[in-house]
């Protein structure tokens, strides 16, 4: 019998949903977990919308959830929305937290290997730097993405975020998803603003772009600027992030079979169209753990991977258009329209379970201010 019933490869928001998953799901499983960093979950801040997931994922996300707002706002140049919905918020520290006690009270011999890098990865064992060999029903493969590269068929979502206390209170009641009434001669820009307390702030400067440099002085200024335009004053920053997000528009997502579950950000399990993967994450966490090791890969497993295959597919026609349809400057508009569609339409495209009313809505009618033949032949 192998060591574990599953070795987890990676220490991210992947991986780490799979282990909270199985905590709830099959808490006698026995996980061992592979991360190469001191602590869990790197320095992110993970934002997902409620309805991204089942209830089923809800029953064993709550732990995890460290902010929840009402709804959220975007603004645009000709557009104001305020859009209805929970919004919620999971940190890096909450996710170490959680995940690394569901580890050590799993089934006996549960084991979290922090420092310690994979260095080979099969189908049931895993080789560490050490030489030590992890041996499991199951192993899945969440490493995380391969670094940027402006050779690939693809743009990137990329930002910094300034994590701020304020001298007083900001006064917003919910999360600006998107204030796009921004310079837009660089591609798509936009700052997205989360209340995490009363005057504390993260405010990220992000922009939609075909190359994958970021230039941090720069956008530190220009977030500072965006603050003090908004009459804010800053009492001091204590958290820097930054992001680099593939949104390719041509990789092909390999249909899953037996193997290393190749999954997270490195098996194509996110969203090609907002670089994010929390509800796709969770969405796999929730089935790998509602079975048992032995019957993971069959028919219902393909049945998902094609699901979310047809996902991917106009999700990256969308990118596709948007990289080479509309310049850089005017890109702004695409997403201006964007907003302006049912609500249910865009909560199913952030969740990425798009129907084909969605599709038709998203494609069909008047194309948006910008589109430009000139831009595409160039
Ligand atoms: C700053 C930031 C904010 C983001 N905000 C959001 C958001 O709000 N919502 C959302 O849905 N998405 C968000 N994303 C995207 C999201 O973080 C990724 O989609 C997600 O983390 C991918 O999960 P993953 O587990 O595949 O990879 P990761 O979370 O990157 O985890 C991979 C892990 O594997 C470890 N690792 C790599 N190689 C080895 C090895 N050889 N041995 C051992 N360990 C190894 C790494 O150290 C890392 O901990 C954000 C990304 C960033 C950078």
């Amino acid at each position: 019998m192998a060591d574990f019933d599953y070795v987890l490869v990676g220490g991210g928001l992947q991986n780490g949903l799979i282990a909270t998953a199985l905590r709830k799901r099959q808490p006698a499983s026995r996980i061992a977990l592979v991360e190469r960093g001191s602590v869990l979950g790197g320095n992110h801040t993970w934002c997902f919308h409620r309805d991204d997931v089942s209830p089923e994922c809800r029953e064993w996300l709550e732990p995890l959830v460290v902010h929840e707002w009402p709804g959220y706002r975007v603004v645009f140049p000709h557009l104001e929305r305020t859009l209805e919905g929970r919004y919620s918020a999971v940190t890096s520290e909450r996710l170490d937290e959680v995940v690394s006690t569901a580890v050590r009270r799993g089934g006996a011999g549960s084991k979290l290997f922090l420092n310690q890098e994979a260095a080979d990865v099969g189908s049931h064992a895993v080789t560490l730097g050490s030489g030590k060999r992890l041996e499991g029903a199951v192993v899945v493969d969440s490493r995380g993405p391969p670094p940027p590269s402006e050779r690939r068929r693809e743009g990137y979502q990329k930002f910094l975020g300034l994590e701020m206390e304020l001298a007083r209170p900001h006064g917003l009641d919910r999360p600006v998803l998107m204030d796009a009434t921004v310079d837009q001669s660089e591609g798509f820009r936009f700052l997205y603003v989360l209340p995490l307390g009363s005057s504390r702030l993260l405010v990220e400067d992000t922009y939609f772009h075909e190359s994958c440099s970021l230039a941090p002085v720069e956008l530190r200024r220009r977030i500072l600027d965006y603050v003090a335009a908004q009459g804010w004053e800053v009492a001091g920053i204590s958290r820097e992030e930054t992001g680099v997000l593939p949104m390719p528009w041509a990789a092909a997502f390999e249909q899953p079979g037996p193997g290393p579950l190749v999954a997270g950000y490195r098996g194509g399990w996110f969203h090609p169209g907002t670089g994010y993967s929390f509800p796709v994450a969770a969405r796999l966490a929730e089935f790998v753990a509602s079975r048992p090791p032995d019957a993971l890969f069959g028919r219902e497993f393909r049945r998902l991977g094609r699901r979310h295959s047809r996902q991917v597919l106009f999700t990256q026609l969308l990118n596709r258009s948007l990289f080479r349809w509309f310049a850089p400057a005017s890109r702004i508009w695409v997403f201006e329209r964007f907003y302006r569609l049912p609500a249910n339409t865009i909560g199913n495209f952030y969740a990425l379970r798009l129907t084909w009313r969605d599709c038709l809505r998203l494609v069909s009618g008047w194309p948006p201010r910008g589109l430009s033949i000139s831009y595409r032949l160039r």
